[in-house]
């Protein structure tokens, strides 16, 4: 890394940017967390403010992507969605977003309307309000199109709040969907590929499908695999459980197309962004139940379940043939500006 300047790994959700939130952001804030709730130390998915007996849920989330509209979505569906996301994988139900937009100057009205829309959509299907919001503009030389800022909140009954770090060994792995679709769509638009492909990316609000998990009960922690994909994912949670985790790679969905992509531009499917996805820890005798029950929902056809936790230190993937390998989280999202 270069010299004491931010670089793009800095913001692309690995090791990197690990290291620099540690040394910049938490070392510099003094209070962390409010009522002896979950506080900005625990880097979980969102945070939460104990109040009575339920527990507000909060996390915020910028957007950057580029393309603004994409295969399968657009920035307003993504910040959306990715917002209800990272509530509700804190086993939370979302209730509301704000929303702060900051504008190039000649940014097209036509695209802000569009991208509105979207974004309203996303958030009726999960029931969510918009409650308040800021518009900014900067000169044109100094932006790119459009960021936007969401901050989401949720609310959960006291001490059901589902963490990142809490996978026991035993339980079972479920992911709800294909792995790979939202970073691997977006590099090849990008590249302008032109061969015939109907990939797209999987963006998508997730609380319905985590409300049925929800509701049987036995959901022990739950992280979405944004940024770093899914081997960050597993692997963070593994980590911050002190715990193993073995997968069967025959188990875990990846489209076809996603694989001709990944190979194509050497970029490995498990560690792109996905953005309407979760990974759950479930206890293994509500594993069927609930895994039954998220094929039913809208966006959780393909889920499966795809290992279980063990004692250990490593996330191991058990090959077809016989053989296994280490999954190991990326140093930094091969794939920049995703979401
Ligand atoms: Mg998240």
């Amino acid at each position: 890394m270069s010299d004491n300047k931010i670089s793009m790994n800095h913001g692309a959700g690995g090791e990197v940017m690990a290291n620099l939130i540690s040394s910049t952001v938490l070392d510099n804030i003094t209070k962390k967390s409010v009522n002896g709730g979950i506080s900005l130390d625990e880097l979980d998915d969102g945070a939460s403010i104990p109040l009575g007996d339920y527990e507000i849920v909060v996390t915020t989330d910028g957007h950057t992507i580029d393309p603004l509209f994409f295969p399968g979505g657009d920035i307003g569906r993504i910040s959306a969605a990715g917002t209800i996301n990272d509530v509700s994988v804190m086993g939370a139900r979302p209730l509301a977003i704000s929303n702060a937009i900051i504008m190039q100057e000649g940014f097209p009205i036509d695209d802000l309307d569009k991208i509105m829309k979207s974004l309203n959509e996303t958030c009726m299907e999960a029931d969510v309000a918009v409650i308040t919001g800021d518009t900014k503009v900067m000169p044109q030389d100094k932006l790119d199109g459009i960021v936007m800022v969401t901050t989401g909140i949720g609310i959960a009954k006291k001490g059901e709040v589902i963490r990142d770090s809490s996978l026991e060994v035993g339980d079972k792995i479920i992911v709800t969907g294909s792995l790979g679709d939202h970073g691997m769509s977006l590099m090849s638009f990008r590249e302008g590929f032109g061969f015939e492909t109907d990939l797209k990316s999987d963006v998508a609000p997730m609380w319905n499908i985590i409300n049925k998990a929800l509701e049987i009960g036995g959901v022990t922690a739950m992280k979405d695999p944004t940024r770093g994909g899914f081997a960050n994912a597993i692997n963070e949670m593994a980590s911050k459980a002190g715990v193993g985790v073995v997968l069967e790679q025959e188990a875990i969905p990846i489209r076809e197309e996603v694989h001709a992509v990944s190979e194509m531009l050497g970029i490995d499917p498990f560690e792109v962004a996905n953005e309407g996805k979760v990974v759950m820890g479930v206890k293994a005798d509500k594993a069927d139940e609930i895994l039954q029950a998220i094929q039913k929902e809208k966006y959780g056809e393909n889920a499966a379940i795809i290992g279980e936790v063990v004692e250990g230190d490593y996330v191991i993937i058990n090959t077809p043939i016989g053989g296994e390998r280490i999954l190991e989280a990326p140093i930094a999202d091969p794939v920049p500006r995703v979401c």
